[in-house]
């Protein structure tokens, strides 16, 4: 091992699980007594809590994240042929759930300095399309998309907007307003990376409507309203009683943790550009640090960094990890494709520079440690390791 290294993970769930153990511990006993697994008082209350933090009527628990997409777009009544704008930098069930339902994704760029779908980018796809049905706008890496600019461009179309906050929870909006409060339907991941994770798979969807919230209790229960009675098919999604438990618990650290992952970007904002980087909105500075921070999003947005995204040279990049890795900090690319360069989506006949904003970021893009637990120490030895690699 080299001397002077300190381990930074990507992420470390076991320093949150030691600051929280008795709590989580308590909350799984008390499901192990009853040994009421499936829906029951747990499910209901993390329901009702979620609903409470993300500013909306209602919020219905399933199994994952996907699931929370497919069911939405169920909810809607997409179909086979029909069209769904999406951003084409995001995680691949943002595209496959349309895809699942027999309708086709139409990719929209992403605007560099946020990672998000372009407005312009988005009003385009959406005037290009016959057979419109929704709009899916994602809050990557933790910060709300352009909602005005979607509503917006979705009423001039009278299509609805599915958001896909899975990276999100917690995040506002350039108008101050949380994620996946002002559509249809919001949907939520806890897988265990995200910032509220579960001790497994779970997932939910938000909404402010009451026949929403009950369209998505039946799809989510095999589409049957009274026990084994179906009117149409759905899907087996639950989120069960020990997750929604452990989700309760982890609830209410949210807002501090996501602080705290606030407070290491703003850390790292300063001492990068403190070093010569430049923030994503501007050129690469080539004669400076050839590192770009992500641009911070100002009050009342939140960003609430799921993940902190740095460029790099692309030529560069493969080695940066390498070397950060032998010094003991761990890296990630999200994402190495664009959804459009995906293989199984060959046959939507995108060529290589159609969404070249979206093969930059591809190319560029690395995620560094930025979990709350993260100590000041491994703060700066973060920075200096990456100035020392990149320049
Ligand atoms: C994690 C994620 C999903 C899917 O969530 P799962 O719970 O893993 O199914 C969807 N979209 C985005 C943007 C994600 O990051």
């Amino acid at each position: 091992m080299l001397s002077g290294v300190i381990e930074v993970p990507l992420l470390d769930l076991r320093a949150q699980y030691a600051e929280i153990r008795s709590e989580i511990e308590a909350a799984v006993k008390s499901v192990l007594e009853t040994q009421h697994f499936i829906a029951g008082p747990e499910l209901a209350g993390f329901e009702e809590e979620l609903a409470a933090y993300c500013e909306t009527a209602h919020a219905r628990g399933c199994a994952s994240g996907s699931d929370a997409l497919l069911l939405a777009l169920m909810g809607i009544g997409v179909g086979p042929g029909d069209e769904v704008v999406c951003p084409s930098f995001s995680f691949f069930a943002t595209a496959s759930s349309i895809s699942r339902l027999g309708a086709i994704p139409v990719f929209a760029d992403i605007d560099p300095a946020t990672y998000n779908a372009d407005p312009a980018a988005l009003r385009k796809c959406a005037e290009g399309c016959t057979r419109l049905r929704a709009i899916l706008p994602v809050g990557l890496f933790g910060q709300s998309p352009d909602m005005e600019a979607v509503l917006e461009i979705a009423r001039e179309h009278e299509v609805h907007v599915i958001e896909d906050a899975a990276q999100a929870i917690g995040a506002r909006d350039a108008q101050g307003r949380p994620a996946g409060s002002r559509v249809p339907f919001g949907c939520f991941s806890f897988y265990p990376t995200k910032n509220l994770g579960a001790y497994g798979d779970g997932g939910a969807i938000t909404t402010n409507d009451e026949a929403g919230a009950r369209r998505i209790e039946v799809l989510r229960d095999h589409g049957g309203e009274t026990r084994y009675h179906h009117r149409i098919v759905g899907v087996n999604s639950r989120l069960d009683a020990l997750q929604a438990a452990v989700l309760r618990v982890k609830l209410r650290h949210l807002d501090v943790w996501s602080e705290r992952r606030r407070a290491n970007a703003r850390f790292y904002d300063g001492a990068f550009a403190a070093r010569g980087a430049t923030d994503s909105s501007a050129a690469m500075n080539r004669d400076g640090l050839p590192v770009r921070t992500p641009r911070p999003a100002p009050a009342p947005a939140r960003h609430i960094y799921n993940q902190y995204v740095i460029r790099v040279p692309a030529e560069r990049r493969e080695g940066v990890r390498l070397t950060l890795r032998e010094r003991g900090i761990g890296t990630e690319i999200y994402y190495p494709l664009g959804l459009h360069q995906q293989e199984c989506f060959a046959e939507l006949g995108y060529a290589a520079g159609d969404l070249p904003e979206t093969e930059a970021a591809a190319r560029e893009v690395l995620a560094i440690p930025v979990y709350p637990e993260l100590r000041e120490e491994q703060l700066e030895y973060v920075v200096e390791q990456v100035c020392a690699t990149v320049s």
